[in-house]
């Protein structure tokens, strides 16, 4: 198990074939003002990719492209939404197919509005993780080995609770719905970026 820092791009052969977790970091929330600086990546068989993009990087990452870009790869995360807008707005590729666990753990945990990462992680799998690094600096020309291991713990845990989510969904009767969220995925992410984020456009307002 190891936590792997490239520059611009994965090397060849980072990754397993099947499904991989995905996470990015950024320099704030407003994505096209606040650059892409970090993604993640994963293959669930315990090590950790981390993709650093420098100030007037041109994104080519072709390697990475192809892996976020693959149709026959189903990609997860902790609220994808505001990571397929990243992605799409810095690497030019719609990151699908989907699968976020946090509109599972809406779907399904609906005892509670307890919906983060660390909260989900410690529920289903009865682990710890840190949020602390959260804000922090991720322009930096070189990342803290604190921020690293932030980074990677993002990604470390979605394999496993994917697998959870999906048993859940079916139990409740909810895979159909949970799916077509996730099919829609990238179109919410785009509306974001042309400039419906706040505005809920199902909402009678
Ligand atoms: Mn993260």
């Amino acid at each position: 198990m190891a936590v792997y820092l490239h520059e611009n791009d994965l090397p060849d052969g980072a990754l397993a074939p099947g499904p991989v977790a995905v996470d990015t970091e950024t320099m704030g929330l407003i994505t096209p003002r606040d650059r892409l600086c970090l993604v993640q990546i994963s293959d669930g068989l315990g090590d950790e990719h981390l993709v650093r993009f420098a100030p007037g990087s041109d994104f080519a990452a072709p390697n990475l492209k192809a892996v976020l870009a693959d149709p026959a790869r189903l990609k997860l995360y902790h609220f994808a939404r505001f990571d397929l807008a990243a992605v799409e707005h810095y690497l030019g590729v719609v990151a699908a197919p989907v699968f976020c666990t946090k509109i599972a753990s809406k779907l399904v945990r609906t005892y509670t509005d307890r919906h983060g990462l660390k909260d989900l992680v410690r529920e289903l799998l009865g682990k710890e993780i840190s949020k602390q690094q959260q804000s922090s600096d991720w322009g930096a020309p070189t990342l803290s080995d604190a921020q690293q291991e932030y980074a990677a713990s993002d990604v470390r845990h979605l394999h496993a609770m994917h697998k959870i989510l999906v048993e859940r969904l079916e139990r409740e009767g909810r895979t159909a719905i949970a799916q077509a969220c996730f099919d829609f995925l990238p179109m919410r992410a785009r509306l974001d970026l042309a400039g419906w984020a706040e505005r809920d456009i199902f909402s009678h307002e």
